[in-house]
């Protein structure tokens, strides 16, 4: 549905951006269809987001009128806390202000990038290097940060042995991501339909996990697993496949608890472990990386009209493997 939003005015310290393209999340789904609870209505989802600086308030610095700059999961933070301090502003304290379905400041919900214009602190705003084609931008800014902070994080590279869980929108910029930092990564996912792709994207092996052999052939094998599975998975089936000190990091967000079996930690030391997208300056760092590694999104771009259909494709494993909306398909 379209409707009109209004964005506030201006700020001494705020950027105005054009937005060209918006990217479309698993997570604006789980928001719209209620599943993580009640939906601020009236609500424009939409966080990862692509576009160009139009103004600036009188103290910004960091962009100029023209810049190409990014918008994540977020637009501010309490900057005060010990975890906003360590730049971590994703784990800020207080809670960080998302870009959607938050409080903002001055007290309305914000609303998110499936929309012509966005008004973001400057802090917030990243910038977008020359050599990610225009199109494949917007996705980076979640699905990109979300599993690059991870691997960074438990060190993937070379040497360690890393298994991507759902090739979807997080699952394949995984995969390339883990890639480029030198890991040896296998993609497990629920058939073999995509495994040409997982091979052209760089993952060394493929494995279905609707087959019960994968589990027993996999065993002990894995320093990092990243799981992006948009639904419940079996965990402990998961930890069986990590070795000594291995780590299962979670970025799949289904509401439903997932049990854990205190023995399948106990085998191999084994760690289970969550993770919510990434600090501004690991944002920025992201960016530069893909740039120079040369690594983008995969994306299908789609007019506005087309979203409902695309949300009902990423919900059957059929994305490849980001939908990005031209927002030009709004103006
Ligand atoms: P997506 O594009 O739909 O990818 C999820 C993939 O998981 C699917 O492509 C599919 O891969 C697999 N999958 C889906 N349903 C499954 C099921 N019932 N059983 C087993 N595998 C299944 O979604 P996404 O945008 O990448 O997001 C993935 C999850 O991460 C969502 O829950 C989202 O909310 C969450 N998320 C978390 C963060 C964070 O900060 N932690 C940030 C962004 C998103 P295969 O076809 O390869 O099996
Ligand atoms: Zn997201
Ligand atoms: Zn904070």
């Amino acid at each position: 549905m379209r409707t009109t939003i209004e964005r506030r005015d201006l700020g001494a310290r705020d950027v105005l951006i054009e937005i060209t393209y918006a990217g479309i999340c698993h997570s604006d789904i789980h928001t719209v269809r209620g599943d993580w609870g009640a939906v601020p209505y009236p609500l424009t989802v939409g966080h990862e987001i692509v576009g160009h600086v139009t103004e600036v308030g009188a103290e910004v610095t960091r962009h100029a009128v023209g810049d190409r700059v990014g918008v994540g999961c977020m637009v501010n933070s309490c900057r005060e806390c010990e975890n906003c301090r360590a730049g971590q502003e994703q784990y800020c304290l207080p809670g960080n202000v998302g870009t959607y379905a938050s409080v903002d400041r001055d007290g309305t919900v914000t609303q998110g990038g499936y929309s012509t214009h966005i008004v973001v602190d400057q802090d917030f705003v990243l910038r977008v290097p020359d050599a990610i084609p225009h199109e494949a931008v917007a996705p980076l800014l979640c699905a990109g940060i979300t599993t690059y902070s991870p691997l960074a994080h438990w060190n993937a590279g070379p040497g360690t042995k890393v298994a991507v869980v759902g090739m979807g929108g997080l699952g394949h910029m995984a995969v390339k991501i883990a890639v480029a930092m030198g890991a040896e990564v296998t993609v497990l996912s629920q058939t073999l339909g995509k495994k040409d792709d997982g091979l052209r994207f760089g993952a060394e092996h493929y494995h279905a996990t609707s087959d019960p052999v994968t589990f027993e052939a996999l065993a002990n094998t894995f320093d990092l697993i990243i799981n992006t599975v948009s639904a419940p998975i079996d965990v402990d089936a998961y930890l069986g496949l990590l070795r000594l000190d291995g780590t299962l990091v979670n970025v799949g967000a289904p509401p439903e608890p997932l049990p854990v079996r205190v023995f399948a930690l106990f085998n191999n030391r084994r760690s289970f472990a969550g993770s919510s997208i990434g600090g501004i300056a690991e944002t920025q760092q992201m960016l530069d990386f893909c740039a120079e590694h040369g690594i983008a999104p995969e994306v299908e771009v789609i007019g506005a009209e087309a979203v409902n259909d695309a949300y009902e494709r990423v919900l059957s494993s059929d994305v490849r493997y980001r939908f990005v909306i031209d927002i030009d398909s709004l103006r």
